[in-house]
């Protein structure tokens, strides 16, 4: 088997590995109300919606990956332009590597927050309002498509080896997994790990459906980017803390899928409020915002969630 091969399914099995640590423990020790253990049929019902999403997204992108993402990896691997400094070739290597390219998706996420045409990929991650490991899988494929053609320029530019990039891939699973899952980490631990991990109680900052705190927390595995760049968010995480995207709800799959192409959006890329046809106005608890939302009385996240206690 070559190297290559052998990565890949250490890849594998290291992210089959996290899910099969934080499914069971985000239902075992949840930090707000996981939609999978309500009891009310609409509830559940809604809850599997979701799961399908999610799962049926992922599906997409695992289809992509051996037909277009790993020959376009290889491919950057295999070609070089030769700009790679001596010092790099040494045991050094690869934990620089993947420090670069930690920093590189740090860019590229935010980015895909402040890049119009970008967003209307990224806004798909963004739409699922209740986060778990599930959250981790869900995007849409053309942000999966262009996310890996950015990424083989920066590999070719830093003629990253393609042991460097395997590694990274299988860190930033673990890594998204971890900092979506609805886990109640202990205070202290959390607290800790913050200081150089993205935490849950971070990123489910960045998916609070208040602007502000979406367009934040951009890390990925570090969470030194943040605080390197000015992007940190100061708001605490809270167990009411709405998630979504402020002023839009989540779609159907179809629609879901059709995000990127929707005219309303393309006339005005950066909108984030529906006509108030789409929904009575909803209450972030945590801001004290109002916006557009579904009058479904399921708004996933209003309701996931009791009491305003932090950790
Ligand atoms: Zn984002």
């Amino acid at each position: 088997m070559a190297f290559s091969d052998s990565l890949l399914t250490a890849k594998a099995l290291l992210v089959l590995a996290a899910l099969l640590v934080f499914v069971p423990l985000e239902r075992l020790r949840p930090a707000v109300r996981s939609p999978l253990l309500l009891t009310s049929l609409a509830h559940g019902r809604e809850a599997l919606r979701r799961l399908g999403r999610n799962l049926g997204l992922f599906v997409l992108n695992l289809l992509l990956g051996p037909l277009v993402v790993v020959p376009l990896t290889v491919l950057a691997d295999r070609s070089s332009l030769g700009w790679r400094p001596p010092w790099l070739e040494s045991p050094l290597a690869m934990p620089v590597d993947v420090l670069l390219l930690d920093l590189w998706i740090y860019w590229w996420h935010r980015l895909n927050h402040e890049i119009p045409w970008l967003w209307r990929f990224h806004l798909v991650h963004h739409l699922d309002e209740w986060l778990d490991t599930s959250s981790a899988l869900r995007f849409h494929f053309g942000e999966v498509l262009l996310s890996a053609l950015v990424r083989a320029a920066v590999i070719l530019l830093l003629d990253i080896g393609l042991a460097s990039v395997l590694i990274f891939e299988a860190l930033v699973m673990v890594a998204a997994i971890f900092h979506h899952s609805n886990v109640a980490l202990p205070a202290e631990l959390e607290r800790r790990l913050a200081h150089f991990l993205v935490t849950p109680s971070i990123h489910w900052i960045h998916h609070h459906a208040r602007r502000r705190d979406t367009d934040s927390n951009y890390a990925t595995i570090l969470s030194l980017w943040d605080r390197l760049f000015g992007t940190r968010s100061p708001t605490p995480r809270t167990a009411d803390l709405r998630i979504g995207v402020e002023g839009l709800r989540d779609r159907p799959f179809l629609r879901l899928l059709a995000t990127p192409l929707e005219g309303r959006l393309c006339r005005d890329p950066r909108l984030r409020t529906l006509p108030a046809s789409d929904g009575a106005a909803i209450e972030d608890p945590a801001s004290g915002a109002r916006g557009a939302g579904a009058s479904d009385g399921g708004g996933a996240a209003s309701r996931a969630a009791r009491g305003a206690r932090r950790w």
